[in-house]
């Protein structure tokens, strides 16, 4: 009836009623004006170090709030952002909004704190990208040693040599480069050689299903390969005692996960990590 009117109209918006043609048209849609209409924020997620609890950074995690969407995950709607070419101008805010959040953190932790950003394949379409990120560093007073950017294969394998000049470019001004998702993809690994990357980031499909002998098998194979090319590897999804104790004894440096801390809102983060310098 009448008064189920509302209700109706929500359940609309979700995907077993919507489908899921119609509801990636809609996300696609909605995300156009995203930006202006300011639903999106950032959280931040803590990167400890493994050995002595110590946080050495946070990571920043886009996310999106409509008002009839609701929160939609970023696994949904960024691939969509991407297809519809978006993710040029939502990766421009997301590294603008990163750096005037965390511009007092860095200079309160001088060199001891990283920004790590993600960075999408389409953001590398654009030729100026790294002129740019460098000129925001710099308005923001931020040294390019303090942003990591976090990178993916595909990207890698999608357009090689552009991709590669702008990351040299970035990485001449000091800019860290970690590949995001590390055992999952196609992990061809003699890319690890021509591309400059500092860090790896161990997926987190990985850390959480350790039960599975093989995954703890190709964790410890990560490890080592990182530390024959001097690459420091982390592994994300640490959430239980198990996994972390696991990952110490393989000497993984660095590591991230629920265990620590679920992504924050910037306020949390910083009232919560950055008052004192003891975790
Ligand atoms: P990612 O870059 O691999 O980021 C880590 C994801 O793992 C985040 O999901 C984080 O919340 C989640 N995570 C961290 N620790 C744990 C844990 O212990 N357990 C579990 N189950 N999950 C954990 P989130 O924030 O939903 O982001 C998903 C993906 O969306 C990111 O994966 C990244 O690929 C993409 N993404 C997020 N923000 C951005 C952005 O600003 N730009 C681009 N291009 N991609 C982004
Ligand atoms: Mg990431
Ligand atoms: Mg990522
Ligand atoms: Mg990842």
């Amino acid at each position: 009836g009448a008064k189920d009117k509302g209700k109706n109209r929500v359940e609309f918006y979700k995907e077993e009623i919507l489908g899921t043609y119609t509801r990636n048209f809609l996300i696609k849609n909605e995300l156009k004006q995203a930006v202006q209409k300011e639903q999106f924020h950032l959280m931040f997620q803590p990167l400890i170090e493994l050995g002595t609890n110590r946080i050495i950074g946070a990571e920043s995690l886009l996310r999106w709030t409509h008002p009839y969407l609701g929160v939609v995950s970023p696994f949904e709607f960024i691939p969509i952002a991407e297809n519809a070419g978006l993710m040029r101008d939502i990766g421009s805010w997301v590294l603008e909004e990163s750096f005037r959040l965390t511009g007092d953190w860095i200079k309160s932790r001088k060199d001891d704190f990283q920004l790590a950003v993600n960075i999408s394949p389409q953001q590398f379409e654009d030729r100026q990208m790294a002129e740019n990120i460098i000129a925001l560093l710099h308005d923001y007073q931020i040294p390019p040693s303090q942003l990591n950017i976090e990178i993916t294969e595909g990207m890698i394998i999608r357009r090689e040599q552009q991709s590669l000049d702008l990351l040299r470019t970035l990485k001449q001004e000091g800019v860290q480069i970690a590949l995001d998702d590390f055992g999952t993809g196609y992990s061809s690994l003699s890319y690890l050689a021509s591309f400059p990357v500092d860090m790896i980031k161990i997926d987190k499909s990985l850390t959480m299903n350790l039960d599975a002998a093989s995954n703890k098998k190709i964790i410890e194979a990560i490890i080592r390969l990182a530390e024959s090319m001097d690459i420091v590897p982390l592994a994300e999804g640490i959430e239980t005692q198990e996994q972390l104790a696991f990952l110490k004894e393989n000497a993984c440096l660095f590591g991230q996960g629920y265990y620590f801390d679920k992504p924050m809102l910037p306020e949390a983060f910083a009232s919560k990590y950055l008052q004192g310098d003891i975790v």
